[in-house]
């Protein structure tokens, strides 16, 4: 169940209703655009020719701080293109005021970025991995260890500690421990998430929920290692072994479908997918699929027998699953896999083919959370300041594969971090600074 967070600033109270403040301020610092779009409102693109100097932007944020002014949202055009785009942000932060931007990020660079987080002096460490916490006798987390890619190592007190490091993809002992269907998988996310989250939890006795949980995918290039959309499974195409055997339906999902293609007939855990010029034409929207092209492992023949031998399984196999989808097709009857193909048009030549195996995307078990994010313990009591989110945090899918729907990992990472950020900001409001050497786990 989900729980109120603290209420964004930009919340009108029943008093600014009176006072008619100006709570939320979207401003347009500029009409400077390096998009075109077609639907812009303002009609973006150049500079106007008398748009505020800086000197009448920092007047105006001021007389808004003055009229209680609670957030200001720059837009544009792009806000990043005018030249003082920082000084206005600072002078925002500095009178108290919430900054916040939209931006069609086209230009937004890592420096960008990184120059507003200062302007914003939002510190931020990067290139650093933290290597342990501090925590004292009552659970409170005091700090963090970090150790840089030279092996320098500092320790940062805080206060209140987010865990954002997503779940143990990137370690092949606790996939296997977890997710043995998995052990074989290519992990497809980023090597560093090596379970730190679940590890440093369970030292500090947190729950962790759903542990067995992964996005998984059915349909990655094989040895290429491109995602080849299941859009080419979905809109009538199939999968068959080595032997040209049919072994599932795949109407299920790509991620349950993972661990039953890395389940077929040694050698290389595979499959392919088996499709046509139709079906490849709906793919080609994505740029992955086009790669793929490019790159050779779209295989095409003239006819099922020969792309059989093109793929070296046994033509009269391939002919045979091919049959009995046309069965299927035609009497509207699902197929002994209970996979229903009525309705859809058949397959034609040239037919084409991808080796696929399966990949793990990512972990969805994690430390349990309330609905603030905060970390809970064995007995479901919140640890005193842990929040974690994104990967790091149990996910919405459940014990297993199939729980997962497409978004379910970008949820926890956007919404529940979001979440976790406003709850960990909310509480160092009500605690004191924290003091004092912890142990480190
Ligand atoms: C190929 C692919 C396709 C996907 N498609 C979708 C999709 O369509 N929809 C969807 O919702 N989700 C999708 N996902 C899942 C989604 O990307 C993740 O769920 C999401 O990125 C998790 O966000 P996160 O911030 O928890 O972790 P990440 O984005 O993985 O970021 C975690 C970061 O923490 C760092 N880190 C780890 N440990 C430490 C440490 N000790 N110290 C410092 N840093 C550390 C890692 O290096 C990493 O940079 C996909 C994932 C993959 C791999």
């Amino acid at each position: 169940m989900l729980e109120k967070t603290a209420t964004p600033k930009r919340y009108l109270t029943a008093e600014d209703s009176e006072k008619l403040t100006p709570v939320h301020v979207v401003w347009e610092i500029t009409l400077a655009c390096d998009l075109k779009c077609q639907h812009c409102g303002s009609r973006a693109g150049h500079v106007r020719n008398r748009e505020l100097s800086t000197e009448e932007c920092v007047d105006l944020v001021r007389q808004f701080a003055q009229l209680g002014t609670r957030e200001m949202t720059l837009i544009g055009g792009e806000a990043y293109l005018r030249k003082d785009w920082l000084k206005i942000i600072n002078e925002i932060s500095s009178n108290g005021i919430l900054c916040t931007m939209q931006s069609g990020a086209l230009n937004l660079t890592d420096e960008r970025l990184r120059q507003a987080a200062d302007a914003r002096e939002i510190p931020l460490i990067v290139n650093a991995t933290v290597s342990a916490l501090f925590v004292d006798a009552g659970r409170v987390i005091r700090g963090v260890e970090i150790t840089r890619p030279d092996g320098t190592r500092d320790a940062l007190g805080c206060q209140a500690l987010t865990l954002a490091c997503n779940g143990y993809g990137g370690a092949p002992d606790l996939v296997a421990k977890y997710i043995p269907e998995m052990r074989h998988a290519s992990y497809f996310g980023h090597p560093g998430n090596c379970g730190d989250a679940v590890l440093w939890g369970g030292e500090l006795g947190a729950k962790l929920d759903h542990m067995s949980g992964y996005q998984g995918h059915g349909s990655v290039a094989h040895p290429h290692g491109i995602l080849i959309s299941w859009a080419v499974v979905m809109e009538g195409g199939f999968q068959v072994n080595q032997n040209g055997e049919r072994f599932s339906d795949e109407s299920l999902g790509y991620s349950e479908q993972a661990a039953v293609v890395l389940a077929q007939p040694q050698p290389g855990c595979i499959a392919f997918d088996i499709f046509d010029e139709r079906i490849a034409a709906i793919a080609r929207q994505f740029a992955d699929f086009r790669q793929a092209e490019e790159l050779g492992a779209i295989i095409e023949a003239p006819t099922l027998a020969f792309l059989a031998e093109r793929l070296n399984v046994p033509p009269p196999a391939l002919a045979q699953s091919l049959a009995e989808i046309e069965e299927a097709r035609h009497t509207g009857c699902p197929d002994r896999f209970g996979r229903r193909f009525a309705g859809e048009a058949s397959l034609a030549p040239p037919f084409k083919a991808v080796k696929v195996t399966g990949a793990l995307f990512h972990t969805q078990g994690g430390l349990a959370v309330d609905g603030t994010a905060r970390v809970l313990d064995a007995s479901g009591k919140p640890l005193p300041n842990l929040f974690a989110a994104g990967g790091a945090a149990a996910g919405v899918s459940g014990p297993s594969a199939s729980g997962y729907l497409s978004g379910n990992g970008l949820l926890t990472a956007t919404v529940l971090g979001r979440i976790a950020g406003q709850a960990a900001a909310a509480s160092l409001q009500r605690t004191a600074p924290a003091s004092g050497q912890g142990i480190a786990l």
